[in-house]
């Protein structure tokens, strides 16, 4: 997860979109975005004219920090989208999607993705029975995931699963909720993502 030292919420504020990064707070009124939507900093409310590049290059800023990804991290995913067949943006997403940590927070197991990292880094987590503890590991279909027996006991585990119900769990996975377990039940599709993000400026950006 890329580090930012200042509040992330100024993040949000930045890029112009909620990008959920506090579990609870970003669905009540204390949301700094639901109360200031403009960019932070003296001249954020002033409005000129953004050029072609700076909106690929803000977007592209967007969807690395909504998955907390370093900019080598982002581009090394880029280029392996590129590489697959298919659509390079949808693939870009997808690949982003597939992420354990990722999964772990889309499942509803981290109130965020930095706490899924964290939690996965921690070995927190078995895929198809094996403990994987790399963030960045890539879902397959029928894949499970799982939680350790010894991180089933954590109370913070059946917290987060109570406040995950609001986002709902993606159509892509299965869920047992008695088990602590999801499976890929599908691949992602594009349409499986609902933050808003324009994957096809990141392709324009990168193809300069
Ligand atoms: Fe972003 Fe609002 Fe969550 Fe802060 S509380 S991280 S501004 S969505």
């Amino acid at each position: 997860m890329a580090r930012h030292l200042s509040s992330v919420c100024k993040l949000c504020r930045r890029e112009g979109a909620k990008l959920f990064f506090k579990a609870d707070r970003c669905y009540t009124d204390k949301c700094a975005f639901e109360r200031r939507s403009y960019a932070p900093g003296q001249h954020g409310q002033a409005r000129g004219k953004v050029s072609e590049y700076a909106l690929q290059l803000r977007e592209k800023q967007k969807i690395k920090r909504i998955y907390g990804l370093m900019e080598a991290q982002f581009k090394n995913t880029f280029k392996a989208a590129e590489r697959a067949k298919g659509i390079t943006g949808e693939t870009l997403v997808a690949y982003l999607e597939r992420r354990l940590d990722n999964a772990v927070y889309r499942l509803g197991f981290a109130g965020c993705r930095k706490e899924a990292r964290m939690m996965v880094t921690h070995g927190g987590f078995k895929v198809n029975g094996r403990s994987v503890d790399i963030p960045s590991y890539r879902l397959k279909s029928a894949d499970v995931i799982e939680v350790t027996d010894k991180w089933k006991k954590k109370p913070k585990l059946a917290e987060n699963a109570k406040s995950a119900e609001r986002r709902g769990i993606p159509e892509w996975f299965t869920l047992d909720k008695g088990l602590m377990k999801g499976i890929v039940a599908r691949l992602p599709r594009r349409e499986d993502v609902t933050v808003p993000m324009n994957e096809q400026l990141v392709v324009e950006l990168y193809s300069k």
